[in-house]
């Protein structure tokens, strides 16, 4: 680290080379930089897919954990941010079965074992490949602590939370109707279909009534499920249909005779008031067949054809022919009685956006609701927040609706189900064990494991814990949980973040972080999220490529305010990106600047503590700076501490850009060559400024701020600003005077600056300025800058007091103090009446020919109304510009 700063800002020539330093350091793990002392503060990383690449939703929601786990870092926090990836059960075997899609191969060709090594193969070669592309962006994750939710410990920990809600009654095995996925064969929780509004039809059917003439008239969506029909169910208190309960119907089509019932869970206001009951194919059925004892009849196989249980010319069929096959014998036979349009939400995998089918089978469930009650009270009694606020009610109102999880997957690939069943009729037993069994408990005879594994999520819910050691009691599980802030997207607030506060109090009696940060999502400049399927992605590697891993994490933080999503450009990487960029080349030509004048270390100013410089060394502009730097603390510190990180982000750029280097660094210039007195503590204040500029924007530029912070003369070789303590507020650095004083003073400068553009001065052309103060403080706080303002407007001379000329450029300041710029030396005075005097001309010709335009009554009353205004708005305009003229001829003197 000792050779010089590049003259240009080169990211992809410091980042891996600092990454790698960070690492080899042991910079990210709690113990080394905190040892024995400071409060835990605890991240978990929700574990991305192993198999996964990086996307901008990684890129933004693990900046947003690194900010924040460095900032408490930094705060002497035992900061630990704990990493892991998920084994993600149907999604990786997904991408697996595409693989040997290729070769012409489906799982079952391989049988379990060998699709089973198939898949450790895949993830051992591709793989947590996701966690180097997180380094890449700077995630500070202590990574020596990395879990995979299929490693040995996860899955121990898994088993023990199956057994012991086993044997608290809340594991149970049900036969119930389940969200199926037909292409991935297998259940699915009801947080992992994504419903999604598609243009549909209601059909009226007619059944017509046995021993007798006339028909009920039902509706359904779904008529190939009248297959599996087993009775007609009214509202028992339907006048319409109360003589009819008790008779028979033939159902069309099948030919079965099926009764027509009565239940209150009927609508009577949806459709005719008469309802199909198909108790196999749709839960509400499940339940009313179950209260009336009706026959399930599953028409369906776990591919959505039509099942042997369907007469002979359907079985085979997918789900759709057989829908148009059964329309179209019911339209022959006059039984379809109409047809509606009919937009409704209809359920699709979340992994492959099949159509669910809902499907009666035996599953693993877990009973909900005494593992919901106390959550929602965590939230209701302020255990936990939300930021923003407004989630909680997300929060609370899945929380009171919920359902029993079902567990079970038809999947291999995952945590199997640690239950095993014994065959021998006699004995039949279901034994459920933390250990493999090879043989029944009870009679001793053969026992086979439950053929199904578990949802994915009944691992990840347990990471809290089960990443730290638990069932074990461990040093880790005592000093880091309860850990503290939980940072996720919301879309997965139900799936994970609620699930985690459950299992946590439930195992372990706390609730394992208690502010909760759901971000916004990163969408394109359609305000579509992006995604994969319609190519709007941006890859954040490429950005690191081209940008730098800072100016992606400064671009997606100062994007983004509490609760909102993040707009970024797939189609302008550039626009999008360089203001970022350009920034970070604004600090490292600053940084450069300020330790190239260093020439050692500087005059301490006592740490954050600028008074071991005697103030009265201070010039006006030192005591600005210090004020500002010290206001730029407090504001940043507060807004990291509150999450709004995009203030906090835009403080420090306001303080570094402006603040530092377009003034201070400008001022302090004579100082540092030695062209004015006082070099060692312009030195000194321009040095601590600078290391607290750097200091507090660590955490959202990782790498800059530490290739220039550890080049200041004198850092010890081991020194990282990742560990650097966090700046404090001091009150002694607080100056009211000082902030209003060179306030004036850049406003001044300002203004002449203004007043020379407006008359085209020569940017090399020096010029005078005359300044009435408004009062004795404005004049003494010039007077003690009138070097500055002399160096930094270009002024040849600089007068305090009356103004005596009349013919110039003036403007006013904010405190009233007059500023008048005499123009006769600087311009052709002149010519500049002539340029001035033809403009007016030309726009008194065009005010001439609007004002007949818009006098003229065909005009007005033909046109559009919002033209008409526009063009009344353009007189307006050019009226006015030509009174500025005419002032400005004034103040020149022209004739
Ligand atoms: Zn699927
Ligand atoms: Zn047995």
């Amino acid at each position: 680290m000792s050779e010089p700063l590049a003259p240009q800002y080169n990211p992809s020539s410091i980042e891996s080379d600092l990454y790698r330093w960070w690492t080899d350091q042991g910079l990210f793990a709690p113990e080394s930089h905190a040892p024995g002392s400071g409060d835990p503060y605890v991240i978990q990383m929700p574990p991305p897919n192993v198999t996964a690449v990086l996307h901008m939703g990684h890129g933004l929601n693990n900046t947003v954990q690194d900010v924040l786990i460095r900032f408490e870092r930094m705060r002497g926090r035992r900061a630990l941010w704990v990493p892991g990836t998920d084994h993600a059960g149907i999604a990786t075997q997904n991408v697996v079965e595409r693989l040997l899609a290729q070769e012409g191969l489906t799982r079952f060709d391989l049988g379990r074992d060998a699709f089973v090594d198939r898949v450790w193969a895949h993830v051992r070669e591709t793989g947590a490949s996701i966690l180097d592309q997180l380094k890449a962006i700077g995630s500070s994750a202590d990574w020596s602590r990395t879990y995979f939710t299929l490693d040995e410990g996860l899955s121990r920990a898994v088993r023990e939370t199956f057994v012991r809600l086993y044997e608290e009654g809340l594991v149970y095995r049900g036969h119930y109707i389940i969200n199926w996925c037909p292409r991935c064969l297998t259940a699915l929780s009801n947080e992992e279909v994504d419903k999604e509004e598609v243009d549909g039809h209601i059909w009226h059917l007619r059944y017509g009534l046995q021993g007798g003439t006339g028909h009920v008239t039902v509706a359904t969506t779904r008529p190939e499920t009248m297959l599996g029909d087993t009775a007609v169910a009214v509202h028992p208190s339907d006048d319409r249909y109360s003589h009819l309960i008790g008779r028979q119907v033939l159902l069309p089509v099948v030919d079965r005779s099926i009764p027509i019932i009565a239940d209150d869970a009927v609508d009577p206001e949806f459709g005719s008031g008469a309802v199909k009951v198909t108790p196999a194919h749709d839960p509400l059925d499940f339940e009313i067949g179950r209260r009336h004892a009706l026959p399930s009849i599953d028409v369906m196989t776990p591919e959505a054809r039509i099942s042997l249980a369907a007469p002979d010319r359907f079985q085979g069929l997918d789900r759709y022919e057989a829908r148009s096959r059964i329309l179209a014998e019911l339209e022959s036979s006059g039984l379809l009685e109409r047809v509606e349009e009919h937009r409704h939400a209809v359920g699709h995998c979340y992994r492959c956006a099949t159509v669910i089918e809902p499907r009666l089978s035996d599953q693993w469930f877990v009973r909900m609701e005494s593992l919901a009650r106390p959550a929602l009270a965590a939230y209701r009694d302020g255990t936990i927040s939300f930021v923003p606020e407004r989630r909680g009610d997300d929060y609370t109102s899945w929380l009171e609706a919920i359902r029993d999880w079902v567990i079970s997957r038809q999947l291999w690939w995952g945590h199997r189900i640690p239950v095993w069943y014994c065959d021998s009729p006699a004995c039949g037993a279901t034994s459920v064990s933390r250990t493999d069994l090879s043989a029944c408990p009870e009679c001793k005879g053969p026992a086979r494991q439950d053929e199904d594994v578990l949802d994915t999520w009944f691992s990840s819910w347990l990471v809290p814990f089960s990443s730290l050691g638990w069932p074990d009691n461990t040093k880790d599980l005592a000093m880091y949980y309860p850990g503290n802030t939980l940072v996720s997207s919301p879309d997965i607030l139900f799936f994970w973040v609620a699930r985690m506060i459950m299992s946590g109090l439930h195992f372990m009696g706390q609730v394992p972080y208690t502010r909760i940060y759901l971000h916004g999502v990163v969408r394109d400049t359609q305000h579509r999220k992006m995604s994969k399927s319609l190519g709007n992605g941006i890859d954040p590697l490429e950005v690191v490529e081209r940008y730098g891993a800072d100016a992606l994490r400064y671009s997606l933080i100062s994007g983004m305010s509490v609760g909102t999503d993040v707009i970024l450009d797939p189609k302008d990487l550039e626009s999008t990106f360089a203001p970022a960029r350009n920034f970070a080349n604004k600090l490292w030509n600053a940084g450069r600047f300020i330790l190239s004048n260093l020439d050692g270390p500087p005059r301490p100013l006592g740490g954050d503590h600028p008074v071991v410089v005697r103030k009265k060394e201070l010039t006006l502009a030192d005591r600005w700076i210090l004020a500002r730097c010290d206001a730029t603390v407090v504001e940043a510190t507060e807004a990291y501490e509150r999450f709004r990180l995009n203030e906090a982000a835009g403080a420090i750029y306001r303080f570094i850009w402006s603040d530092l280097a377009d003034w201070y660094i400008e001022q302090v210039k004579p100082r540092l060559y030695g062209e004015q007195p006082g070099g060692d503590v312009a030195r000194a204040v321009v040095a601590q400024t600078f290391d607290v500029a750097l200091r507090l924007l660590h955490p959202v530029m990782p790498f800059i701020t530490e290739a220039l912070w550890r080049k200041f003369a004198g850092r010890p070789e081991t020194a990282s600003i990742s560990i650097a303590p966090w700046p404090r507020a001091d009150r002694r650095a607080q100056d009211p005077d000082a902030l209003r004083d060179f306030g004036l003073v850049q406003e001044l400068v300002g203004a002449i600056r203004g007043i020379r553009a407006e008359y085209g001065i020569a940017p090399g052309q020096v010029v005078r300025a005359v300044v009435t103060p408004n009062d004795a403080t404005a004049s003494k706080g010039l007077e003690q800058e009138r070097s500055t303002i002399i160096r930094l407007a270009k002024l040849a001379a600089l007068s305090l007091g009356e103004n005596r000329e009349r013919v110039g450029g003036h403007a006013v300041l904010s405190d009233g103090s007059a500023v008048f710029v005499p123009l006769g030396e600087a311009i052709d005075i002149g010519r500049e009446c002539g340029r001035l005097g033809s403009e007016v001309d030309r726009l008194g010709r065009m005010v001439e020919s609007q004002e007949r335009k818009l006098g003229n009554e065909q005009f007005v009353s033909r046109a559009p109304g919002d033209v008409v205004e526009r063009e009344r708005q353009k007189l307006t305009a050019w009226k006015e510009q030509s009174q500025v003229l005419l002032k400005k001829r004034e103040l020149l003197g022209c004739s």
